[in-house]
């Protein structure tokens, strides 16, 4: 019998599955999920075999045979097979990439699939304790260890804890010493399975109730219900519920949320209430932690699996239900690459594993309000706060039109947040631009610090005496001197949190402040620091981007101010308004929600524009309402589909000239007009990074002809002689139009 040709799915950016034939040897039953090691070009690329053929397109002599096949059993379910198809499908993108990225890096690099045993260390009760009375001592770095190892489950490796916090064998022999960690030989044999919930559940309000009732009737079949509920409203108690209900079935439950950041918080609180194994899969895990995480969840060791964005391809080996929590988040689209939503894939992979999938927001995106509007999903309503006392925050908005601006606070804020503190509550402030100022400014000539790779200025960071672009990350020494005219005074124009943090120094001395962005909390535990800080309340004053404005739970935040609401007003996109409004709901959100009542404080120049009194009535309802009336009428998303052609080169022209040739293969299959292209155009930055971009933008009133297009389309694009000299990527129902 003739040997069966392998069609593997190849890292690289080819827009197909190559052929090879099988390697030389005994083989295992050759099964679609199989890693294979296979020469491409010059080197040798680790792929995943998707099928067998008795023949190929290729000439045989052409064929070349694979190396090796790495596993004997699919690595792969067929369950995530069919959802790496699907997507590679769906969003026009090579295969190989699309496989690759459901692999964590260990088994892309060819390592077998096992679980890393290595010594482990655990925190023990007296640690846990220690920690939460503080009673660690001064050193940070202690603290941060057992921080991570309170919300690990179980043991975590020594290789984990040196990647995480660069540990000495001093520090966790101390910690050891104290009784605060003990140290496990062989973690996986030693950890017992979680006892049952160790903190009993609040009694479920009649909201809660019929919402757990609801997504429980959905069991073992599809379903989509979005559970529509405000802030506080006790949407994570819902999600408890119906998981604790999906694991007493025997069955996994996937969560995914939108921020890495948010993992701990949660992972806490999950543990405390369910009798299951948790695994967590984010990217900020190392390599061998990950690796178990993604085994834990395959061979069903773990019974929860968390995780952010790329944990909707985690691999389930008895799937139960699916949340996406916060599912407006614009984090759920990966924004280069392989964009995928992993909000869409979580409904795709609920339906064709068959079970429910729940989506929870504050401030649903108006692609799932359509959904339920037309039928497709169920909505859940948790109308109001669910602790005792908790109720919306009031909004009020303050007109800094004529108001004079002290570092961007006006008097009213300032007496408002005073008024706070001194009633013993924190207060937030939201300002969603990092940095001290976004320009840098010379009063003697009008000169302007303009990045030389990107039509964007350079931001100003004084703590560094930096100026960065933040679109390319080039940098700069902060110049003394105007570098035209070479004078002297040169000023930060605008605001950034660096500069509103220096101004609540000085209006609030002696005040602890919490800075939570990109800058603050780049290394490692910084950011845990700083909201352990928040939470103890030795930080009163909060200022942060929107790092701050997502899911935290801050019970004794009394205001949110929000410095500059405009900023999104007039935006460019058609979805600045929807974005806004989410933001702002999202952020007030952080306000008043334990016993304390909240206020929320807008300060713009506007405050007669509609959408500002909409949000005045808390109705993010009608907002979303009024937004998708005028998406109907504009045929934008939802009530249309959009595919964004993206191409960037160092030459000025190469882009259009690539995108104009586009067009032209495009003409003959638009079908009637049911789709439409525009552009191109040049991209709304044109130049980033020493590059030109322009892009050109397919519309139609429905998925099918939009696909029936790009399929045709797709594999074409590389062909084209323009296609040497740019790089273009295909963005498929973009959210960004930039
Ligand atoms: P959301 O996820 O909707 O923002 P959470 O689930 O975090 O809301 O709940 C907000 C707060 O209300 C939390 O402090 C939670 O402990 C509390 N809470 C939730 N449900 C109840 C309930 N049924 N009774 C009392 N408190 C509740
Ligand atoms: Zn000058
Ligand atoms: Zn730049």
């Amino acid at each position: 019998m003739q040997a069966p040709i392998l069609r593997v799915a190849v890292p690289s950016p080819l827009p197909a599955a190559l052929d090879y034939l099988a390697p030389p040897g005994p083989l295992p039953p050759l099964v679609p999920g199989l890693r294979v090691r296979v020469p491409l070009k010059n080197g040798e690329r680790i792929g995943v075999l998707l099928d067998t053929a008795g023949a190929s397109e290729l000439a045989s002599t052409k064929l070349k045979p694979a190396l090796a096949i790495l596993d004997d059993t699919p690595l792969l379910p067929a369950e995530l097979l069919a959802l790496g198809h699907w997507a590679a499908g769906y969003y026009h993108h090579p295969p190989g990439e699309v496989f690759a990225t459901l692999l964590p890096a260990a088994l892309r690099d060819g390592q077998p699939p096992l679980r890393r045993c290595e010594p482990g260390f655990r925190i023990t009760e007296a640690g846990r304790l220690a920690l939460q009375e503080q009673a660690t001592g001064r050193s940070a770095r202690r603290r941060a260890v057992l921080a991570t190892l309170s919300v690990a489950d179980g043991a975590l490796a020594l290789s984990v804890l040196r990647e995480r916090h660069a540990l000495d064998g001093a520090l966790l022999r101390t910690l050891c010493e104290r009784g605060w960690v003990e140290r496990l030989d062989d973690p996986q044999s030693d950890a017992p399975r979680p006892a049952a919930a160790a903190v009993t559940a609040p009694a479920l309000h009649d909201g809660q109730a019929a919402a757990v009732a609801a997504i429980d009737a959905a069991a073992g079949k599809y379903r989509c219900l979005l559970l529509d509920g405000v802030t506080g409203s006790g949407k994570t108690e819902v999600y408890l519920g119906a998981i604790a209900a999906v694991l007493a079935r025997g069955r996994q439950a996937l969560v995914l949320v939108p921020e890495i950041a948010l993992t701990p918080q949660l992972v806490e609180r999950f543990r405390a209430r369910l009798s299951g194994r948790i695994a967590v899969l984010h990217s900020g895990l190392a390599g061998a932690e990950r690796l178990n995480a993604w085994l834990d969840a395959r061979d069903g060791r773990a019974d929860v699996v968390i995780g952010t964005r790329s944990a909707v391809f985690a691999p389930l080996a008895r799937p139960g239900l699916i949340v996406v929590d916060e599912e407006h988040d614009a984090s759920y689209k990966q924004h280069e690459g392989f964009r995928y939503s992993a909000r869409d894939l979580a409904v795709v992979r609920a339906h064709a594993a068959g079970v429910p999938l729940v989506l929870g927001s504050a401030t649903p995106s108006l692609e799932s309000l359509a959904n339920v509007a037309a039928g497709r999903y169920t909505r859940l309503a948790l109308t109001h706060r669910a602790a005792a006392g908790a109720a919306a925050p009031r909004m009020e908005l303050i007109d800094v039109r004529r108001a004079p601006l002290d570092e961007g606070l006006s008097a009213p804020l300032l007496a408002r947040m005073r008024a706070q503190l001194d009633a013993g509550a924190q207060v937030l402030l939201f300002l969603n631009r990092r940095g001290w100022a976004p320009v840098l400014y010379c009063c003697d000539c009008g000169w302007l610090a303009e990045c030389s790779r990107c039509d964007a200025r350079y931001t100003v960071h004084r703590a560094t005496r930096r100026l960065i672009c933040h679109h390319c990350g080039t940098e700069h020494r902060l110049p003394a001197r105007c570098p035209k005219c070479g004078g002297t005074t040169l000023t930060g124009l605008g605001l950034g949190t660096e500069r509103i943090e220096q101004a609540l120094e000085r209006h609030f001395p002696g005040t602890g402040i919490a800075r939570i962005d990109r800058d603050t909390t780049r290394r490692k535990g910084s950011l845990e620091a700083q909201l352990d800080a928040v939470r103890s309340g030795a930080a009163r004053l909060l200022i942060g981007t929107q790092m701050l404005a997502k899911g935290h739970d801050f019970p004794d935040v009394g205001l949110v101010g929000i410095v500059d609401a405009d900023q999104g007003l007039f935006g460019a996109d058609f979805r600045s308004a929807e974005r806004l409004a989410q933001l702002v709901v999202q952020v007030a959100g952080r306000a008043g929600r334990a016993g304390r009542p909240g206020t929320v404080a807008i300060q713009t120049h506007h405050p007669e524009h509609p959408l500002f009194m909409r949000l005045l009535r808390g109705d993010y309802a009608a907002i979303a309402a009024e937004l998708l009336a005028e998406r109907r009428a504009a045929r934008l998303p939802p009530f249309g589909h959009q595919a964004l052609l993206r191409a960037e080169a160092t030459d000025a022209e190469a882009p259009a000239a690539f995108l104009t040739a586009v067009a032209t293969l495009a003409e003959p299959l638009l079908g009637d007009g049911h789709v439409q292209v525009h552009g191109p155009v040049p991209a709304p930055m044109e130049r980033r990074a020493g590059r030109y971009r322009a892009q050109l933008l397919f519309e139609a009133g429905a998925r099918a002809p939009l696909h029936a297009l790009l399929d045709a389309l797709a594999p074409m694009l590389g062909r084209l002689p323009q296609a040497r000299l740019v790089r273009w990527s295909l963005d498929v129902d973009p959210q960004d139009l930039y």
